[in-house]
């Protein structure tokens, strides 16, 4: 079995069952596993004629968890079945010669975030039955759950459709109110379900994500929680290792689908190009090369909150003078990610250095890395930003090209692939990860077709799109969202207290 430790020096191992009931190590680190499993090609190869649950399988095999394979299997082909829309869960699209876009928005929210979290649910409740007997066993009660959730809009929606109705369990989402898109907020505001609740926080997602995290890492709190309402707080969001290592799955499956498309010869190079956010996705595509995936580079994309892209080129994460700017791609609108800590840890295996590191940036707003690291992270990522008038420029340009109607994230990381590829004259094969459906954006995609602002409602707008752009439809999970009910509507002001006070409101209802 491979166990799950601290990325910060906390000496308790967690089983991998364990490490996603908890989310977050109890020094505030993130979960890592003590070792990571390698594939050799001769592995790989069988998998070819497989299915992306024949992937997925394999790659949980290979991380000897505390579930067996019979069951992995099983709950893998509850996560992946008609809850998609497409079978092969993750389709490959050729966009040009060389250019491939991997579409990961063919889940029950249209988010890549389904990926992960249509699985990450069942290997929750899973998780909570193996716990349950072993507190029986010590005559414990079985305490239940509270995922505490913050999103940058499509987390959200994707969380509350994995977790909802779920047997001892309920979630809260927490988002900015103001910081995502009018469809991605009805989306979550409407939410049916009796173990659900959303709330609104004024300010941005750095904001939200950081009052969640500081809730997970108050010990007064979850002590009081515990004792008074048996109730465990979680995390949905990509610090959870049941968030991101699904997402690894999805990158193999593309390079076998670029084998089997005859773009690659088995063995060959491919580079990966992740509109990043969180860093959940890339870092998903790094553990995939680490384990032996034949990738070159990984090309990390921004749009105007850089940070990350002046990080990889400089070894500096510098957040002191920044404000959060606004753009097209809420989703990537972020300061301070969570995943980069996990990455640090990768790249030093030394839980000082991180601690130290964290601890910069937490205080001082600002840490740098040491020559060595800098080296590997130049070695590793190709990274840069895309401002929010190039990002609207190339959903039309590629559309006048190609026929293909781009989400305003997939646009980003299009945009600085294709730059990759013509500073470096690359002709090999790029797999750009498609994370969004366009419709959830429309009004940008509009602007970006049409150069005009429309000030009709979205509905409207998405209509507009499919008069102007032969053959695309809206799809009917966004299409339904104007007959729903709005069930929350409460806006909280930022900070840690009303975080709290959220989170004892909903708990009333238990
Ligand atoms: C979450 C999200 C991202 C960012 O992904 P990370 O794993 O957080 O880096 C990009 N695009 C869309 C549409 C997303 O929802």
């Amino acid at each position: 079995m491979i166990s799950y430790h601290s990325t910060r020096g906390d000496k308790k191992i967690y089983t991998f069952s364990g490490a996603i009931l908890k989310g977050i190590a109890g020094d505030g680190g993130l979960f890592v596993p003590e070792r990571l499993p390698h594939f050799s090609l001769k592995q790989l190869k069988p998998l070819l004629d497989g299915s992306y649950q024949d992937t997925c399988l394999s790659v949980c095999d290979l991380f000897k968890t505390d579930f067996d394979h019979d069951l992995l299997k099983k709950l893998i082909y509850r996560a992946y079945s008609d809850n998609f829309d497409d079978r092969r869960i993750t389709p490959l699209t050729k966009l040009r010669d060389n250019q491939y876009l991997l579409e990961l928005w063919h889940g029950p929210t249209l988010a890549f975030k389904d990926i992960a979290l249509q699985f990450t649910t069942h290997l929750f409740t899973e998780g909570q039955k193996k716990e349950k007997k072993h507190r029986l066993k010590k005559g414990l009660k079985q305490p239940k759950y509270l995922i505490v959730v913050a999103t940058s809009g499509d987390t959200g929606k994707a969380a509350l459709e994995g977790y909802v109705n779920k047997e001892g369990i309920s979630i809260v989402v927490f988002y900015p109110y103001k910081g995502v898109s009018s469809l991605q907020e009805l989306s979550m505001i409407t939410q049916e379900g009796g173990n659900v609740a959303v709330y609104g926080i004024q300010g941005n997602f750095d904001d939200v994500q950081k009052s969640v995290k500081e809730l997970f890492n108050n010990k007064e709190l979850n002590q009081q929680l515990l004792l008074e309402k048996n109730v465990l707080l979680s995390s949905a969001n990509s610090i959870n290792w049941g968030r991101l290592f699904p997402q690894i799955v999805y990158h193999v499956k593309s390079y076998l689908d670029l084998v089997n498309a005859k773009a690659i010869s088995f063995g060959e190079k491919i580079d990966i190009a992740v509109p990043t956010g969180n860093f959940g996705n890339i870092l998903a595509a790094y553990y995939a090369k680490i384990m032996g995936l034949p990738i070159g580079r990984l090309i990390c994309a921004n749009n105007e909150n850089n940070v990350y892209s002046e990080f990889l080129k400089t070894g500096v994460y510098d957040v002191r003078k920044r404000i959060l700017v606004k753009t097209p791609s809420p989703a990537m609108s972020i300061l301070v990610g969570s995943n980069l800590e996990r990455l640090l840890y990768e790249l030093t295996h030394d839980v000082e250095k991180v601690n130290f590191w964290m601890s910069q940036l937490k205080n001082k707003n600002f840490f740098k890395v040491d020559s060595e690291t800098l080296r590997k992270l130049k070695e590793i990522f190709y990274a840069d930003w895309v401002s929010n008038e190039d990002c609207l420029a190339t959903i039309k340009k590629t559309y006048n090209e190609t026929n293909y109607l781009l989400d305003p994230h997939t646009a980003v990381a299009q945009a600085v692939a294709e730059r990759y590829q013509n500073k470096y004259g690359s002709d090999k094969p790029v797999v750009i990860c498609s994370t969004a459906h366009w419709a959830k954006f429309a009004k940008d995609v509009y602007k970006a077709l049409t150069g005009l602002e429309s000030k009709e409602d979205e509905f409207k707008i998405l209509k507009k799109i499919t008069i102007l752009v032969h053959g695309v439809t809206v799809p009917p999970n966004i299409a339904n969202l104007r007959n729903k009910k709005i069930r929350f509507k409460r806006k909280y002001a930022s900070g840690k207290e009303s975080v709290k006070r959220a989170i004892m409101q909903s708990l009333k209802r238990w």
